[in-house]
């Protein structure tokens, strides 16, 4: 698993690393996740009893998980996100065909390959992900390695065993891949208090590929359990699996505006382009809202940019909540959000715009020192109802009703209203 990339960030060496700048509860958990790995390392190299085939498996999954970095080293990862790439399968291969101290290992000799291979990133995000990777899994394998062989063992004998081994399997995986999740997701919320983490661990993109890996690497792993050259089998299909989720990850990723979990300017722009288009072929009515945070340079100014970007995640998930299911949300820009609301007559679009306001004036988002951080917002609404505008128009509409409501003390709603012949502003 690869946290992201940051395109840059390794021309500096050691001395310019981001890792010296992270706040230092971040910096903390990051010791304590390699610590552990390394401590975990030394108690499973202790009791391990080391055979040349096991170290010759070994050897084989360390080459397809560096030759599956390999096929896709060019693709470059969007940051903070967590970014899902396969190689866990190797992982898991790993747990279920070798004492737990390889499966730790396993991870951490991975991380040059990543560091030296994969496209420019932050080099820390790479080592974290090695050790934290290296926990999961080595707790994977030691958990499988507890069952009684008559259920797992190294490899099944009789027909039954197949499933029980593989049943003891997906359990002992599915635990892995979830502490790998977790320890990155809380590397990431650490880090940036806006990170939504629900999406992360639950959304649709992590089940799928989570789901992917498990079953490619009980796939994998039966056959190599009765002939490690099987891996050699296994290997183009990995890779095509990699290419494919990575791809899938970068249209999502391409989508979402990456702070708030909402559309960027570009994918509400062309969702609403259609909303607009049916709005004026079937003569439904439809409204356009930008709501834009009040004095926002002035919480930047007092609390940080952090505590900037807890508001606008909250303003985001704020906004969310009251919406229905049909409405569009993006983010426009910096502190601007825009709103599109079909089959919605301007009378109920200011209704839904005064709900809004109303709701972010009640709330206050986790500033530094736990001081609660307050802010209101403006709301400028352009409706559609006779004229055959265009969104750029209605957006002009919006804006300019946006402004008003800056001119006339901010924290209120202003709308544009489409009169056929001519506007009206109110
Ligand atoms: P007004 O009430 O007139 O809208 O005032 P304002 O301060 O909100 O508007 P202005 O355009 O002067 O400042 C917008 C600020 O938003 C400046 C910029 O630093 C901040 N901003 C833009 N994007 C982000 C972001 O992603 N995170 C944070 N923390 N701040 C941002
Ligand atoms: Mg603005
Ligand atoms: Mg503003």
């Amino acid at each position: 698993m690869i946290v992201d990339s940051r395109r840059g960030a390794l021309k500096y060496g050691p001395a310019g690393w981001e890792l010296w700048r992270l706040p230092g509860r971040v910096q903390a958990f990051i010791y304590g996740v390699h610590v552990a790995a390394l401590a975990v390392l030394a108690i499973a190299a202790v009791g391990t009893r080391w055979h040349a085939r096991d170290l010759a498996t070994f050897a084989a999954l360390a080459c397809c998980a560096a030759a599956t970095i390999e096929a896709t080293r060019k693709v470059s990862v969007p940051h903070g996100t967590l970014f899902r790439d396969m190689r866990a399968v190797w992982y898991i291969t790993a747990a279920a065909l070798l004492p737990p101290v390889y499966a730790v290992l396993l991870p951490l000799v991975i991380v040059p390959v990543k560091v030296a291979r994969m496209a420019p990133g932050v080099t820390h995000r790479r080592v974290f992900s090695g050790s934290a990777s290296a926990l999961a899994y080595g707790g994977a394998a030691a958990l499988f390695d507890r069952f009684p062989h008559s259920l797992a063992g190294p490899a099944p004998a009789s027909g039954i065993q197949v499933v029980t081994w593989l049943a003891t399997l997906a359990c002992c995986a599915t635990a892995g891949l979830a502490v790998d999740d977790a320890l990155v997701i809380a590397a990431l919320k650490l880090s940036d208090p806006g990170v939504h983490v629900r999406p992360l661990a639950f959304g649709g993109e992590a089940v799928v590929s989570n789901l992917c890996q498990l079953s490619l690497a009980t796939l994998i792993a039966l056959p190599a359990a009765f002939s490690p050259f099987l891996l050699a089998a296994a290997l183009p299909v990995v890779v095509v699996m990699r290419r494919f989720m990575m791809h899938a990850q970068l249209v999502t990723a391409a989508r979402i505006d990456a702070k708030t979990g909402l559309l960027n300017a570009a994918a509400w722009q062309h969702e609403t382009e259609l909303e607009v288009s049916r709005a004026l072929r079937i003569g439904s009515p439809l409204a356009v809202v930008i709501a834009d945070i009040d004095h926002f340079k002035a919480v930047n100014d007092q609390y940080g940019h952090l505590a900037g970007d807890a508001v606008l995640s909250l303003m985001a998930a704020t906004m969310a909540a009251l919406l229905r299911d049909y409405d569009l949300l993006g983010r426009f820009g910096g502190e601007e959000f825009v709103i599109c609301l079909p089959h919605t007559e301007p009378a109920q679009a200011l209704q839904i715009a005064e709900r809004v306001r109303e709701k972010v004036s009640q709330i206050g988002a986790q500033g530094p020192g736990d001081v609660e951080v307050q802010v209101t917002i403006s709301l400028g609404v352009a409706s559609l109802e006779r004229s055959a505008l265009s969104l750029d128009e209605l957006i002009i509409a919006a804006d300019t009703a946006l402004y008003r409501a800056k001119k006339a003390g901010r924290n209120c709603v202003r709308i544009t209203r489409d009169q056929g012949a001519g506007r009206q502003v109110g």
